[in-house]
């Protein structure tokens, strides 16, 4: 167990820097040691069975989860944290801690879609009904509860489309009916948004993206509430999850920068976004940090930060072959699925199947765009290429 924790007392980049770190009990080593483990020995048979040992089983927890999971629940102001193998890993786990046979979920339309995937595919299975719901409803969510409904999934701002979602209304009304809430935090990090003081119970990142930041390990985190705690902590005990030692290692290594590579991927992107809107050959672009989106007024409220991601439409006519001639130019953006490391990616947007209960307009071609650490003047060369690739 870490004994000199940063307390609430400091500030995030302070806690960044020290969280998880307890060099008195690790002979001095800044770092906490990488604990490889299955078997942990007990000195005596009354140890063994007074369960009073800390570390029991490599399954249960060592050093080195421990460091992690303690730098994430001083940052998310959570009663504990629980790490899983992926970013949907976490998702499926919060979910499944909270919902039983019988159940309603609502869950945000605009969702990740291997998210949407699991929740149809899995829950239904386990006697959970599963319904999606416009994520501009805010308080309005009230008209959608039922006798049955226990949890609500939030994920703001949306996958792809990026609508911001009125956190706070949605756990006021939540709480009226006594379900959880979760929220998957991804976009902001546990550094731009704070979901527990939103009112969220379970708030879930893939770590995958900006806490590991390089892009070389899966991994998921759950920080949750008081109230939903004890059931994360003991179905994730029950379904026997475990993260590598090292990925848990390179994800607290990862988090030691997140502050300075989030800042410079938050102004770059600004930057670029703000460039893009003055080009003819897009139409808009989503990302709540810009003025003229629709959820700026609420990512100002809720949010201190903003990270690399964001998408835009292409000018009204755009054939589906100008997009793949737009991509398939760039030089520096690389095509590729997930985000949060230190380059540049870019995706075409495909909503056709996306959603259920809203309905986006499928004559608009889109793409989305992670702006990495590279300077921003060589990354709008990169699009200019594309323009022209697209459009001549
Ligand atoms: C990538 C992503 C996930 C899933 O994370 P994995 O580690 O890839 O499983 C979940 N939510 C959002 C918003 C994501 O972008």
């Amino acid at each position: 167990m870490t004994t000199n924790k940063p307390t609430a007392a400091y500030y995030l980049d302070t806690v960044l820097a020290h969280a998880g770190s307890d060099p008195k009990n690790f002979h001095g080593f800044v770092n906490p040691p990488v604990v490889h483990a299955s078997t942990v020995l007990f000195p005596d048979v009354e140890t063994m069975t007074g369960g009073g040992q800390r570390y029991t089983y490599g399954r249960r927890g060592t050093p080195t989860s421990d460091a992690l999971e303690d730098a994430l629940r001083q940052m998310e102001g959570a009663k504990g944290v629980k790490l899983a193998n992926s970013g949907l890993n976490a998702i499926a786990l919060a979910c499944l801690s909270c919902l039983g046979q019988g159940d309603h979920i609502l869950i945000a339309d605009t969702a990740y879609g291997p998210t949407r995937h699991f929740a149809d595919t899995v829950l239904p299975k386990y006697g959970i009904e599963v319904e999606y719901y416009d994520p501009a409803l805010g308080a309005g969510i009230r008209s959608l509860f039922k006798t049955n409904t226990k949890a609500v999934f939030t994920e703001a701002p949306g996958s792809l489309t990026f609508e911001m979602q009125d956190i706070r209304a949605i756990a006021d009304a939540a709480k009226t009916i006594g379900a959880t809430v979760l929220m998957d935090n991804t976009w902001a990090s546990p550094l731009f948004c704070k979901p527990l003081e939103l009112g969220v119970d379970l708030s879930i990142q893939a770590g995958t993206k900006y806490i590991v930041g390089h892009s070389d390990t899966m991994l998921g985190t759950i920080a949750a509430s008081e109230k939903a705690w004890p059931a994360l902590d003991a179905l994730h005990g029950a379904m026997g999850v475990h993260v590598a030692p090292d990925d848990i290692y390179l994800a607290l290594r990862g988090l030691r920068t997140l502050s300075v590579r989030l800042e410079r991927h938050m102004r770059s992107a600004l930057d670029i976004a703000g460039w893009l809107e003055t080009r003819d050959e897009v139409s808009r672009v989503h990302y709540p940090a810009l003025e003229s989106d629709p959820g700026h007024a609420l990512w100002k409220r809720d949010f201190t930060g903003a990270c690399g991601l964001f998408a835009f439409d292409f000018k009204p006519g755009t054939t589906q072959e100008q997009s793949s001639a737009f991509f398939n130019a760039l030089k520096l953006f690389g095509l590729g699925y997930s985000w949060g490391g230190f380059e540049s990616l870019a995706i075409p947007v495909h909503l056709k199947g996306a959603r259920t209960a809203t309905a986006p307009d499928s004559s608009v071609v889109s793409g989305r765009l992670h702006i990495g650490l590279e300077d921003p003047r060589d990354l709008k060369a990169d699009l200019e290429a594309g323009f022209k690739a697209a459009f001549g």
